[in-house]
């Protein structure tokens, strides 16, 4: 399920969503924060133009609001269910998972819809 070839691996590791050869991003790192968006124009392996339309990843602030509601879940179970806080620190753990995984939730973001709109093909791994 998450071996090369599924859509969750390019999902979570942000890879060319039709080859998997290589990322799609300029740098690795999310939490460089004046690179975190910026994005190979095409893939160097099989030539897929990330930015289908212009503003194309204008929709993923619609997915990186579901990816934040699940990390807010996440932080609130983990403080107030896990470690047993009270609800006012399970809030503020809350905003600071929010604010500290920011990049890495504005990149699964952009991960998961572009996945919705390009799938991957073992053709194009072989050029
Ligand atoms: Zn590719």
């Amino acid at each position: 399920m998450f071996t090369k070839g599924s859509k969750v691996y390019s999902m979570l590791t942000g890879v060319c969503p039709k080859c998997h050869q290589e990322s799609m991003y300029v740098t690795k790192n999310p939490y460089i924060l004046s690179d975190t968006l910026k994005m190979h124009e095409k893939c160097s392996h099989c030539d897929t133009k990330y930015r289908i339309e212009p503003s194309f990843f204008y929709g993923a602030m619609y997915v990186s609001y579901a990816v934040g509601i699940a990390f807010a879940v996440a932080a609130f179970v983990i403080s107030y269910l896990f470690i047993g806080t009270g609800l006012v620190t399970a809030f503020i753990a809350i905003v600071c998972t929010l604010i500290v995984f920011t990049p890495v939730i504005m990149r699964l973001a952009r991960n998961i819809w572009i996945n919705m709109f390009m799938s991957y093909d073992k053709n194009l791994v072989k050029k």
